[in-house]
């Protein structure tokens, strides 16, 4: 028998108050039953998301979203700021790249947050820029983007913020309308606690002006449209159903914590990760960590793969190693959704155990103890 722990940044583990409302009978989408259970949905998305606008759905990945939010805002040969430093940072210049958008980059090293006042200098020297891209929580780095201070400059310019949400919504404060994003991702399989399959887009006033000027081809992905459906309490096309009626499921566990304490949670529980990993003399990746997820250097003369299967094969605990020019020097453990205290020492007792297999020098018991001293704070 062996147990498995999922503390890949997505999928994230399921509590079991979502995965039994979606074992239970489909429901059809076009009956009064449905559409009180999505009105229930809409409210909660707009709590989560800070914002009194409508959350729109999507049966896609995340990075459907991330597609939906490029279509729907600009027209061919617009221009954009695309802020990299990641793998997510670069699927946003990807995107724009497909759909013949002018993808200005805005570089930092991997590892390191972007300065905001590189952001600012870009829309000063080119004020045609008609949005600003940017990963919110970088998952592949680690590293958490300051954007309250980027949507600090970018509001008093025309060009809208579009921000990558899917490992920040639901783990830190995130307030949408009160930062003045304009258009917000996030994906099921991440801090929302469900299978993936799911995006979420919220979209401020600025951006819904947009959306009406936006020449870009679009058809299923197509805001306003949705919207008009949403209103109503229902979808354009069949809707993931049942994910929408896990997702109520978890917006009320969402409600019943509240944001305050989830926001506390998830500092905490990142905060004692860190505190494990580097008692164990391990250095972390990201200069400006995410409480969604923990990157850690591959210590020298380890395996990095090693690591991720030992965890695996021998444990029973899932993590993530690094993704492309990152491969076998980092692994990241996510702390994100459905994890408590104990989830930290369950990951802590595992990689003391997969490092000592794996002939580097350590301490059985220094890194939970740290993490333990956190968690006892
Ligand atoms: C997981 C993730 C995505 C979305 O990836 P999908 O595989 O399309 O769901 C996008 N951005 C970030 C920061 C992520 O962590």
């Amino acid at each position: 028998m062996k147990k498995t722990h999922l503390f890949a940044p997505g999928p994230t583990p399921v509590p079991p108050e979502a995965l039994l409302s979606m074992a239970l009978p489909i429901l059809h989408h076009r009956t009064p039953e449905y559409e009180a259970l999505f009105a229930e949905v809409r409210e909660g998305l707009k709590g989560l998301f800070q914002t009194a606008e409508e959350v729109l759905l999507f049966a896609a990945s995340g990075t459907g979203g991330m597609e939906a939010a490029v279509v729907n805002i600009l027209s061919p040969g617009d221009r954009a700021l695309v802020i990299r430093g990641g793998k997510f940072g670069e699927r946003w210049g990807e995107i724009c790249q497909a759909y013949g958008i002018d993808g200005v980059p805005v570089d930092v090293p991997y590892g390191k947050a972007v300065n905001p006042a590189l952001v600012a200098a870009a829309l000063e020297r080119d004020p045609q820029v008609a949005a600003v891209f940017s990963t919110h929580s970088e998952t592949s780095t680690g590293v958490l983007h300051d954007i309250e201070a980027i949507a600090r400059i970018v509001r008093k310019t025309p060009a809208l913020l579009v921000v990558d949400a899917i490992t920040s919504l639901g783990v830190m404060d995130l307030p949408v309308d009160a930062w003045g994003l304009d258009v917000v991702v996030a994906g099921s399989q991440k801090a929302l606690m469900l299978p993936p399959g799911l995006t979420l887009v919220g979209v401020s006033r600025k951006a819904w002006a947009a959306v009406e000027r936006a020449r870009l081809p679009r058809y299923y992905f197509d805001f306003a449209a949705e919207r008009t459906h949403l209103l109503k309490n229902q979808s354009r096309f069949t809707p993931a159903i049942s994910l929408v009626v896990g997702l109520q499921q978890t917006l009320r566990m969402i409600r019943t914590e509240g944001l305050a304490n989830i926001v506390r949670r998830h500092a905490r529980l990142a905060a004692a990760m860190r505190a494990g990993v580097t008692a164990l003399g391990l250095e972390l990746f990201a200069e400006r960590p995410s409480p969604a997820v923990t990157a850690v250097h591959v210590p020298k003369g380890i395996d990095g793969g090693a690591i991720v299967k030992t965890l695996r094969a021998k444990h029973g605990v899932i993590i993530a190693g690094g993704q492309g020019s990152l491969k076998g020097k980092i692994f990241r453990l996510a702390t994100m959704g459905y994890a408590d205290a104990s989830d930290v020492v369950v990951a802590l007792s595992a990689l003391e155990l997969t490092l000592a297999e794996l002939g580097y020098p350590v301490k059985i018991g220094e890194g939970i103890r740290a993490a333990q001293e956190v968690l006892a704070q």
